[in-house]
């Protein structure tokens, strides 16, 4: 494309919210044979509630929620903040004796799998069944029935384990982004296929992943592991786009062919990416392979 058609889409996808870093993105996005998606906060809204809490046994629940959401404290999570929401919530309405979380020592991240720490004389770790073994805490059966329950109606399960014990759980969902179905439909119906990769487990990716007709799913991913994804699909010779909002994103954003941030998502998406959308809406994906097509065929 010439400098000038670079320029006239740069300012067009300027004026409709996607921005375009540079022009060989532009040059290369009307190529593109496969869209990766992330699944939480690029696919979905991002803003996940509890919906349900349960009890594996006797336990006071106010007290299960004040010890996860005290160790969630520091998390940059969104699954953090909708545990600490509902624990708020919870304490509110049992009218907890403590107004204020406890403070938690020790605490440590542990990426795509949860938090852990020490509350009080409590050592509570919160998070899925892969922290919960790195903690020899077994998983009843009824921990996983209640799992695999919510699993198949796309909840993600967040355990709480006290102690060593997994002594309850939340039920989290996050709803998908009204227009997904629609953007990925439509992907389809330009001969461009679609993957979902997430750090999330199989059954709740599968679940969304059906809900909105994406074809393929990769699971339990870490970051390193959703940029391996994108390299071995450009092995094959296939142009692969990245969508993904998350610093764990970052890594595939970069591989990618082209790399597409959402907005909202966290800065260094957004710096490895090459275009942004301002508007974090999943539409503009398609926007900006429509402009990659009339650049290179100079149709303006
Ligand atoms: P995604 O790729 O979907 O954005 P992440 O890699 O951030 O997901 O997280 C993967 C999984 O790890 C989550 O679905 C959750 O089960 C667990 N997890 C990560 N961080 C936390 C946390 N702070 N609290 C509870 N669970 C967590
Ligand atoms: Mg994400």
């Amino acid at each position: 494309a010439t400098p000038t058609a670079v320029m006239v889409a740069t300012g067009k996808g300027a004026s409709q919210g996607v921005l375009i870093k540079g022009g060989d993105a532009l040059e290369k996005a009307y190529k593109v044979k496969a869209v990766i998606f992330d699944k939480t906060g690029t696919l979905t809204i991002g803003k996940p509630v509890v919906v349900s809490a349960v009890l594996f046994y006797s336990y006071p629940m106010e007290e299960l929620c004040d010890l996860a959401a005290a160790a969630e404290a520091n998390s940059e999570h969104p699954l953090a903040k909708a545990i600490m929401d509902y624990s708020k919530r919870i304490r509110q309405t049992f009218g907890s004796s403590a107004d204020h979380l406890q403070e938690v020592k020790d605490f440590e991240v542990h990426t795509g799998a949860g938090v852990t720490g020490k509350v009080g004389e409590r050592v509570v770790a919160v998070g899925n069944r892969k922290l919960m073994k790195t903690f020899n805490a077994t998983l009843g059966r009824k921990v996983e029935d209640y799992i695999s329950e919510n699993e198949r109606q796309a909840r993600t399960c967040v355990l709480v384990a006290i102690d060593g014990k997994v002594a309850g759980a939340f039920a989290v969902t996050d709803p998908v982004k009204p227009e997904a179905g629609r953007v990925i439909s439509f992907l389809h119906s330009m001969g461009i296929s679609s993957v979902m990769v997430t750090g999330d487990n199989l059954s709740t990716a599968t679940a969304i992943a059906k809900e909105i007709g994406i074809h393929k799913v990769f699971a339990e991913t870490d970051p390193a592991g959703k940029a391996k994804i994108i390299r071995e699909m450009q092995k094959e010779g296939i142009t692969v786009a990245m969508v993904g909002d998350g610093i764990n994103d970052s890594p595939a954003l970069a591989a990618a062919d082209v790399g597409l941030a959402i907005g909202a998502g966290t800065d260094v998406a957004i710096e490895a990416a090459d275009i942004v959308l301002i508007k974090s809406n999943l539409e503009d994906v398609i926007t900006a392979i429509h402009l990659s097509k009339k650049t290179i065929s100079r149709i303006w």
